[in-house]
Parts: C-alpha cells; structure tokens; sequence
C-alpha cells in the first residue's frame, strides 16, 4: 500500500518527453500561494519536500516524488503569476494542459484553492483541461482556519453545488496550519495510487 510518508524527491522535467516511466501518479495543483506546498509537506510529513519545487529554476518544471515503485507525487508548478512573460506563461500552460490531458498514468488531480477564493477563473481552467479524461478530482479548500465555522460550511456546501454538474469531483475543507482535513485527504490520494 502507497504511504504518503515515502515520498522522496525522484526528478524534474520540463518537457512532456521527458517524464519518467510510472505505473501511477497524482498531481498537485494550485495558483501560487494556495498553499500547495504546505499541503504536500504535511502529507508526506516531509518539512521542505515540496520546497524543492520552489527553488529557482524549478517553479516551471513538473517535479516527481516517489512514494512507491513507479509510484508518484506530482507537483506542477503553481499557476497564475501575473508578471511572468506572456510567452513563458503560454509555454507553461501548453505543458500543463498536455501533461493534465494526455498523461496515462495520472490517475487522479488534488486541486489546491484558498478557501477564501475557490474556483477563480485559473481553477476553472485546470478542471475544464482534465475533467474531460473523465479521472478523479480531489479539491482541498486550503487554508480553513481562516474561516468562522458557519463560513466552513458555506463555503464547502458552494463550492461542492457549484461543481455538482462536473461528476467525478469531491471536495474537502484543508488547513496546513491546523492540521484539518490531513487524514481525509491522504486516505483519498492512497486509495487513488493502490494497485
Ligand atoms: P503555494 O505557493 O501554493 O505552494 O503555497 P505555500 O504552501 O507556500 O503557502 C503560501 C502561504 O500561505 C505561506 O505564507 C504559508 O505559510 C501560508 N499557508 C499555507 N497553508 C496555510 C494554512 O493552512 N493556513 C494558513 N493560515 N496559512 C497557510
């Protein structure tokens, strides 16, 4: 059984040919800031793994975790830098949008928003980019403790109603800093990578 814990930095590509042979994988995604790399971290219980995706150099690039035999975590680069180049943004989002619709062995997507902001139009973009493979969708609604209570609910009962339509998407509240929602999220992504 795939335990998140495992998880170790395996490799970073920046083109499609490139990825590495794998029998399953899950991506992480989010806009910069979301919180996506607090998530990763906890899960693996690993203090500065996705850290590695943020070093220069690497906030463009598909970066590999292996948690098991071919068996990965995939961190894509955050999305929704507005003062990047825009050719650097289009050459990105082209990679994003392929690896999201072609990649075989992607067996599912963890999609990070600020619960505070779910589903901006970046959001939307990565959903209409791979709820079409017809793949599993896991939302974690990061960054829960900044919300009362009665704003937990509402903003989980919205955001689950406003993706009704999509099908095979679920949704969770998420929070780095107190730790809610950890067990849920990591049960739904080591089911997702079993074999
Ligand atoms: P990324 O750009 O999506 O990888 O986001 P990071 O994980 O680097 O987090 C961005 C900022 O939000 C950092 O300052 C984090 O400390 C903060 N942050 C991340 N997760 C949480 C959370 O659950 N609660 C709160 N209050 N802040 C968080």
């Amino acid at each position: 059984k795939p335990v998140l814990n495992r998880a170790q930095f395996h490799t970073s590509v920046a083109q499609l040919r490139d990825l590495p042979y794998s029998r399953a994988e899950v991506a992480f995604a989010g806009r910069s800031n979301a919180g996506k790399s607090s998530a990763l971290n906890l899960l693996t219980r690993k203090n500065r793994l996705a850290y590695t995706s943020k070093t220069p150099g690497r906030t463009q690039l598909i970066n590999f975790f292996e948690v098991d035999a071919d068996t990965y975590l995939v961190d894509l680069p955050g999305y929704g830098y507005a003062k990047v180049p825009a050719a650097v943004k289009a050459k990105w989002e082209g990679l994003l949008a392929r690896y999201l619709q072609e990649r075989e062995a992607l067996v599912g997507m963890v999609l990070i928003m600020d619960a505070r902001h779910p589903l901006t139009p970046l959001d939307w973009q990565m959903l209409n980019w791979f709820t079409p493979t017809g793949k599993q969708v896991h939302i974690l609604l990061s960054k829960a403790d900044k919300l009362s209570n009665s704003e937990k609910t509402l903003t989980l009962r919205r955001v689950e109603q406003e993706l009704a339509a999509l099908g095979n998407v679920t949704v969770q509240l998420f929070s780095s800093l107190s730790r809610l929602g950890v067990e849920e999220a990591a049960t739904v992504v080591e089911g997702w990578l079993k074999p």
